[in-house]
Parts: C-alpha cells; sequence; structure tokens
C-alpha cells in the first residue's frame, strides 16, 4: 500500500512513523508513506497557502490551487508507479466518523492520498474538484489534519496483512470480526496475584473451550455496559463524494 500525505508540517510525521508498529511495516516494505509539502505547490514569491475568508469571518481559509495542484501531481505519480488511481481524502471535522470498519475498507485499497487542512478549513472548491471523501476522527476540533492522518494511519497499517505478528494479532481485539464488532473483554498478564487482586481461575485452568466462551462472554458483558450502540447492527453515514464514479457529490 501506498500513502500520499499532502500537509505544511512535514516533520509532525517524523516521530510517530518511525517508531513501532508503522515503521516496521514500512521497514518490511508493507506500506510506504511520503509527505509531501504543500508550499511546493505555490506559484508565487511568498509561497502562500491561504487567504482571508471571503465575506469576512475570523482566520485564513487555505487556496484551491495549491491543493489542487499537490493533488493532481501526486496522482501522476502515482499513474507513473503503475498503482491504481488513488483515493483522495480530506480530513475534516465534517466528515465521516472514522472507525474501525473504515480502517478496514482504506487498509483493502493499494494507493491513497490525504491531505491535512489547517486554519479556518479549505476552500470548498477544491473539495468539490479534487476530494473523494471527507473523514472526521471525532466530535472535536483539532489545530490541523496531521495527528489524524496519524490516527488513521496507524489504525489501518496494523490491519494490513502480514504487519501485526501472531503474538499481537487484530482479530481479537476490540471492534474486530473476530468479536462481532464489540469490545474485547479484560486481560491480565503474570503475577497471578497481584496486591491482593487474582487473575480469574479459568485464565489458569488451561480448557481452551471454557476459556474461549468466558472471552465472549465478558466482551459482550463489557460491551452491553459502556457502549451498548455496539450490540446494535451498524448503518454507515458518510460524506463521501465519488468523482471516480462519475456522479458528482453524492450528499450522504
Ligand atoms: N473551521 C473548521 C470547522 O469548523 O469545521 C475547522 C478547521 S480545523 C481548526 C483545521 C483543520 O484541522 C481542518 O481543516 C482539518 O483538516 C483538521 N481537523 C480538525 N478537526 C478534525 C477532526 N475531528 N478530524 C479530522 N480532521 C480534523
Amino acid at each position: 500500500m501506498r500513502i500520499r500525505i499532502i500537509t505544511l508540517f512535514p516533520e509532525m510525521f517524523d516521530g510517530p512513523f518511525g517508531t513501532s508498529i508503522v515503521s516496521r511495516a514500512v521497514r518490511d516494505g508493507l506500506v510506504e508513506i511520503t509527505t509531501h509539502q504543500l508550499r511546493d505547490y505555490t506559484t508565487d514569491r511568498h509561497r502562500t497557502v491561504d487567504d482571508e475568508p471571503y465575506g469576512g469571518g475570523a482566520g485564513m481559509v487555505m487556496k484551491p490551487a495549491p491543493l489542487a495542484d499537490a493533488v493532481d501531481d501526486l496522482k501522476i505519480n502515482a499513474r507513473d508507479a503503475g498503482e491504481p488511481e488513488p483515493r483522495v481524502i480530506l480530513l475534516s471535522p465534517q466528515g465521516r466518523r472514522f472507525d474501525q470498519a473504515t480502517a478496514m475498507e482504506l487498509a483493502a485499497r493499494d494507493s491513497l492520498i490525504l491531505v491535512c487542512g489547517r486554519y479556518e478549513g479549505v476552500d470548498e472548491r477544491f473539495i468539490d474538484a479534487s476530494v473523494d471523501e471527507e473523514i472526521s476522527i471525532g466530535d472535536y476540533v483539532l489545530s490541523g489534519g496531521e495527528p489524524a492522518a496519524i490516527v488513521l494511519v496507524d489504525a489501518l497499517t496494523r490491519l494490513i496483512p502480514g504487519v501485526l505478528g501472531s503474538e499481537e494479532s487484530a482479530p481479537s481485539d476490540s471492534f474486530a470480526s473476530g468479536l462481532g464488532g464489540r469490545l474485547q473483554g479484560p486481560v491480565y498478564t503474570r503475577p497471578a496475584e497481584w496486591d491482593g487482586r487474582h487473575v480469574p481461575e479459568i485464565l489458569l485452568s488451561g480448557d481452551h473451550a471454557r476459556l474461549e466462551r468466558w472471552r465472549q462472554e465478558q466482551s459482550e458483558a463489557r460491551t452491553r455496559e459502556r457502549r451498548p450502540d455496539l450490540m446494535e447492527p451498524q448503518t454507515p453515514k458518510s460524506r463521501t463524494r465519488d468523482h471516480q464514479a462519475g456522479d458528482g457529490d453524492t450528499g450522504q
């Protein structure tokens, strides 16, 4: 999989992508991640990427041309590398809420372009012209799309086949299909007694069938208590602009 990230702050990705599971996946050639400085796509002396909003109001708005030029250039780059057309995702608090199902959907793709907004957001005409989908990581406002892109890349990288070893396998994680999309139950490690607290006896029993039943029961009980919404069948909500389908903004 190839992920290209358009950003004003490429250095924000060095730490998160230079450590742990994502860096191992990069090292093993399972994912290739590159960052692209938006200012490199400006044409004026000051490398301007933003301007005042039409109609007044607070803050600055990101100009459409450098963003669109960056996306076009990276698409050409992808085509030259023999990749399928990348899906263009704008990180935005107004997008479809990111979840495990979306991470799985994105992990199955070969090529993504992630666009990180800043300031008051991006000119709507760029979204109309160049963005396939807007994704939000939650109902709060970040200062920029970079932390959201880091969350998205981390969540989907662990789902790429071969990235996780068997000891850290994803099917038993919360929201995974192995648990029917529910939360994972409690987990314990040695010692069997700590500070007067004991590990549940069943975990020491070696009875795998009982243990599996217990894990499923714990998962269900915890999900009912903490996230009853996950016990209901999920209906996807999205704000998708599928330009590839050629029918413009689906408005969903
Ligand atoms: N004025 C915008 C609004 O009210 O919708 C918020 C702009 S925010 C300060 C700047 C940028 O941060 C956004 O363009 C987006 O790229 C990113 N961002 C902020 N919150 C986000 C979230 N919850 N999920 C994904 N990206 C987010």
